[in-house]
């Protein structure tokens, strides 16, 4: 089962008695985690076992079904803290500070029509919530394949869970091979005899991490004397940085995945698990590994929401190995990569093409095979330019088709 949560604004602001549903159930939450942390129990039932008769009594008027997933979000939250302690980063007690409740798709109606949320607060007493609906919300709402999961209610929106069953993916015409590099996706498009180089360049993400870098280090040395300053100025900082970064990644992600679902092709990317970032000083000069990460968790998830097989294959000397002739060069090269038998290629999309065959060695790339002679060097695709930000057809002379 896929989820896919939307958020909705209010059209007019929260009823009082929401208000206070919100308030009563973040106590109860709160109240859970500490019954929880004492008794030393993580799993659901065992934290409605010891705590549901006190709740009942604390918050008698509360309608059943809240209390229960107040339950069951405070077992999110203990598993979360307890993984934490476990690698050392918290010993702190968690507590939910915003006002919010979640609730199951039982308890609560949604008129898709007209978009308006209908909540229990106690027995007789129901509040609804109109809210905002645009084009967007539109796609979620009249589409009725899609069920409905929970409910997060927060002071000023609210989200909602749409399920879906996971699509199963085509089977491929064509492949996307990608390369992740900190500036851009660079790789090869395969399809029938054609082999082309593609690209989706996201200069920018690689300038705001820089940007919001300095300015991190620029507060820690201002507020040095005050730390909880200094920490609080860094975390809203990084909180700027990650929406601007997120915000972008999307926009790439969705460019690549209209390619490939237009050309009903399979795409194929390095497993970055392996890849550990250093922890030094380096780190003050190399970026972070995350937005390349996150950029892959994005594809991932929206490729299995639409049905495009997605493949993901060990980058082991992807960049080191002449994808002709199976030579490993040792020394770290240029831009571009240059074997010994004669092949020559741009590096990052050198480095795609064996991505590619790893995945057609082991069978992952629905039968489709790379030929070396029919590869286009004067022919590039652009799937993604920040300054247009849309994709374009391919430059230059690519009506020329090689043939082997
Ligand atoms: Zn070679």
């Amino acid at each position: 089962m896929l989820v896919r949560g939307v958020v909705f604004y209010f059209d007019s602001g929260l009823p009082t008695e929401a208000k206070f549903l919100l308030e009563d159930f973040r106590l109860a939450v709160n109240n859970a985690i500490r019954a929880g942390l004492q008794a030393r129990v993580t799993s659901r039932n065992a934290l409605v076992k010891i705590g549901y008769k006190d709740f009942r009594g604390q918050h008698p008027r509360m309608y059943a079904k809240h209390l229960v997933s107040a339950f069951e979000v405070a077992c999110g939250i203990l598993k979360n803290h307890r993984r934490r302690v476990r690698k050392g980063v918290t010993g702190r007690i968690p507590f939910v500070k915003r006002m919010m409740m979640r609730t199951e798709n039982q308890a609560y109606k949604l008129d898709r029509k007209a978009g308006i949320i209908d909540l229990p607060i106690r027995a007789g007493c129901h509040v609804k919530l109109r809210l905002v609906v645009s084009n967007y919300h539109r796609k979620y709402l009249d589409d009725m394949s899609l069920s409905l999961g929970s409910l997060t209610v927060l002071s000023d929106r609210v989200i909602v869970a749409f399920r879906k069953e996971a699509p199963k993916p085509y089977v491929p015409d064509s492949v996307i091979s990608l390369d992740t590099n900190e500036r851009s996706l660079d790789g090869v498009f395969i399809e029938g005899y054609a082999a082309k180089a593609v690209k989706a360049d996201f200069p920018e993400i690689a300038i705001i991490q820089q940007r919001h870098h300095d300015r991190r280090k620029r507060l820690q040395r201002k507020k040095a004397y005050d730390r909880r300053t200094s920490q609080s100025l860094c975390r809203r900082e990084g909180a700027r940085e990650h929406n601007r970064i997120d915000y972008r990644l999307h926009e790439v992600a969705n460019s690549v995945l209209k390619f490939a679902e237009e050309r009903r092709s399979a795409i194929v990317l390095e497993d970055l698990k392996g890849f550990k970032s250093k922890r030094s000083k380096e780190l003050n000069r190399r970026l972070s590994i995350w937005p390349r990460r996150k950029l892959h968790q994005i594809i991932e998830y929206k490729a299995q929401w639409k049905g495009i097989p997605v493949v993901k294959v060990d980058p082991r000397n992807s960049s080191r190995t002449c994808p002709i002739c199976g030579r490993m060069q040792h020394s770290r090269m240029g831009a571009e990569f240059k074997c010994a038998c004669g092949w020559h290629l741009d590096r990052h999309i050198n480095a795609s093409i064996n991505l590619l065959q790893t995945a057609i060695s082991k069978g992952m790339a629905g039968g489709l095979r790379f030929d070396p002679g029919a590869f286009q060097h004067d022919a590039m695709m652009t799937l993604y330019a920040p300054s247009r930000g849309a994709r374009s057809e391919p430059n230059g002379t690519s009506g020329v088709v090689g043939v082997t």
